[in-house]
């Protein structure tokens, strides 16, 4: 209950109120008990004076019976209870009792007091009445005689001789009846006054509390991203002065969360499109953020990936290591691993964070496939270029020895070797040429002139050129083209090279007795985009196996050198460029043994005529 401000403020309120009230009552009754008593005792004292002279008399005669009589009858007219006592003590006149079994009264305080002072007070207990009273007692004297004589032990000096004492006593009831009336007037007021002081607090405190209730709502509603709510201070006071640092504190944390979350999502757009693999893991090796790219390679997801352990994610052992190792030198370490399903190549650098608090760590990782094919590539094209160049030199160099060591004098000979020789350099000159027309369209050096052609005129003359070539080689050439084809946009000099070249292939890889044949067909493009012509050249040879189906359109790349035979390896990449200097796409699908089809898009051109 006093976890809330308002309990804390009413309930010490009332607690001083009660306790004031509580002294001032106590206080107060003690003062009016006093008052009451002083003048209580001041009237007793009067009348005991007032009886003490009427008994004198009967006093020093010991009149017992006159005495007696006396007491009842000033008790009636008064209501106090009276006493009248020799001085020796002997109880010689009583109002409320029979005096004759009352004992010696010479040792009551007040009698005391009384002989010994001329008069005395005392408030006690009486066994006779069953109630406290006041006695008052004064001492009655007659003139001239010596109290010493009479009472032997006396000390009073006071003139005249005494003789006895009158005493009166009332009941103190009726003042304490007063003072417990007038305390609980006192506690009523008191309880009225802590109702409304309760009521007062409440108010204050409920004035007080509001506003820190909205700064409580509104933090709480911050708490939830809602960072735009702000406090309307109306007032100069210390809360005012709160909501309005509140509010500032407020705008300086959005602009920080606006900052922070711009810089996080440029971060995060700098991650997702990363090329490399970007990892981070915490000191006890778990994966706290992994990218796109890195999923990418190590064909995971981010949902999987996260709050498992590196090694689950990653397992490749190499890798794991790497791991290790940093950790374990706290240096960057590098390493080189190949996925043997993916055929990726990939290069990992791990390096510690260091940060004061964790030992997080940062792995990059970089697909290095496709610069490690381009090297590939590079390596084989010198390879395959020397290779391509020294049989045909090697031959020629053969060729001059002979007829410089006596054939040239033979014609018959000379002729021959001289035949032989136009054909090597005829295929040198040829690969050269090839080599300067791929470099040419590959530097965009040969403008293509796009026309819009029809489709046959493009695989007509291709085919009726190479159909002996197939006649020869014991194949059967066909072609299969619907009428209706449409218009394409092409070169068509440019696109005839690219049929004669996949029908020349054709030709060479498959054994006598197979089919090759040349169709087109019109296919929709994806989303709307209108047509496109297919063209293909299909064949029943040797196909091509699947590790080297990828790489047929490089430069120099042939699948089977045995076979190949006179070829340069660089038809397929000429065809390849050609095709994309029209927009177009080509490909192969090929099973080893069974056949190869080489399939080319050319775009649609009757939409636009
Ligand atoms: P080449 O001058 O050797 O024919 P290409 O670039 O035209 O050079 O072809 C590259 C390689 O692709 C060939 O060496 C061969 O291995 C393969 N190839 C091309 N066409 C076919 C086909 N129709 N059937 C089987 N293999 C083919």
């Amino acid at each position: 209950m006093f976890t809330s401000i308002r309990w804390r403020i009413v309930f010490p309120y009332t607690l001083i109120i009660l306790a004031t009230t509580l002294g001032l009552t106590s206080y107060i009754s003690h003062q009016v008990r006093n008052a009451r008593q002083a003048d209580l005792e001041t009237r007793l004292l009067a009348e005991a004076r007032l009886m003490s002279h009427a008994i004198v008399d009967p006093l020093a005669a010991a009149d017992v019976a006159t005495l007696d009589a006396q007491a009842k009858q000033w008790s009636m007219a008064s209501g106090d209870r009276v006493t009248i006592v020799g001085i020796e003590g002997t109880v010689l006149g009583e109002s409320h009792a029979d005096r004759e079994t009352m004992d010696n009264h010479l040792y009551r305080d007040e009698i005391w007091q009384a002989v010994r002072k001329g008069q005395g007070m005392a408030i006690r207990f009486s066994r006779t009445l069953d109630a406290d009273l006041m006695y008052v007692a004064v001492l009655v004297s007659r003139e001239a005689v010596s109290t010493r004589a009479i009472t032997g032990a006396a000390t009073y000096s006071g003139v005249g001789q005494p003789v006895g004492v009158v005493r009166v006593a009332l009941p103190l009831d009726e003042i304490e009846a007063n003072i417990s009336r007038l305390s609980r007037n006192i506690m009523v007021a008191g309880l009225v006054t802590v109702l409304l002081a309760i009521g007062v607090a409440f108010y204050i405190a409920s004035r007080t509390v509001r506003p820190v209730r909205e700064l409580i709502k509104v933090v709480e509603d911050m708490a939830e991203g809602n960072m735009r709510l702000r406090f309307l201070a109306t007032t100069r006071d210390e809360i005012g002065q709160l909501m309005r640092a509140f509010n500032h504190m407020a705008d300086q944390l959005r602009e920080k969360v606006t900052t922070l979350a711009r810089e996080r999502s440029r971060l995060s757009a700098v991650l997702r499109n990363m090329a490399d693999g970007v990892i981070i893991t915490s000191d006890l090796g778990e994966v706290i953020l992994i990218n796109h790219a890195a999923t990418r390679m190590l064909r995971t997801d981010e949902d999987h990936a996260v709050g498992r352990s590196f090694a689950q994610v990653v397992y490749k052992h190499q890798l794991i290591e790497l791991w290790n190792r940093c950790q374990q030198t706290g240096k960057e370490q590098t390493v080189t691993v190949e996925t043997g399903m993916e055929g990726l190549f990939l290069q990992a650098v791990a390096t510690p964070l260091h940060d004061p608090v964790s030992s997080r760590m940062l792995i990059i990782i970089r697909d290095l496939t496709q610069v490690r094919r381009l090297e590939t590539v590079r390596r084989d094209f010198i390879s395959n270029i020397s290779h391509e160049l020294r049989t045909p030199l090697a031959s020629l160099a053969l060729v001059v020895e002979t007829l410089k060591d006596g054939a040239v004098d033979e014609p018959e000979i000379a002729r021959h070797f001289l035949t032989h020789m136009e054909t090597e350099l005829s295929a040198l000159t040829q690969m050269v040429e090839e080599l300067l027309e791929l470099s040419r369209i590959e530097s965009g050096r040969v403008p293509l002139d796009i026309h819009a052609v029809p489709v046959d005129a493009l695989m007509n003359r291709p085919f009726e050129r190479l159909l002996p070539q197939a006649e020869r080689a014991g194949l059967t050439l066909s072609n299969s083209m619907p009428d209706d084809l449409p218009l394409v946009l092409a070169d068509g000099v440019r696109i005839q090279q690219v049929v004669a070249n996949l029908l020349h292939n054709a030709i060479k890889f498959t054994p006598p007795g197979g089919a090759v044949t040349v169709f087109a067909k019109v296919e929709e493009m994806q989303a709307g985009e209108g047509a496109e012509v297919i063209i293909g050249v299909t064949d029943t040879g040797v196909g091509i196996s699947a590790g080297d189906l990828p790489r047929i359109f490089e430069r120099f790349y042939k699948a089977d050198r045995a076979r190949s035979g006179g070829g340069t390896g660089l038809g397929l990449a000429i065809a390849k460029h050609i095709i994309q200097g029209h927009n177009g796409r080509i490909w192969a699908e090929s099973i080893e043994g069974v056949g190869s089809t080489f399939y080319f898009s050319l775009p649609v051109a009757s939409s636009e005529l």
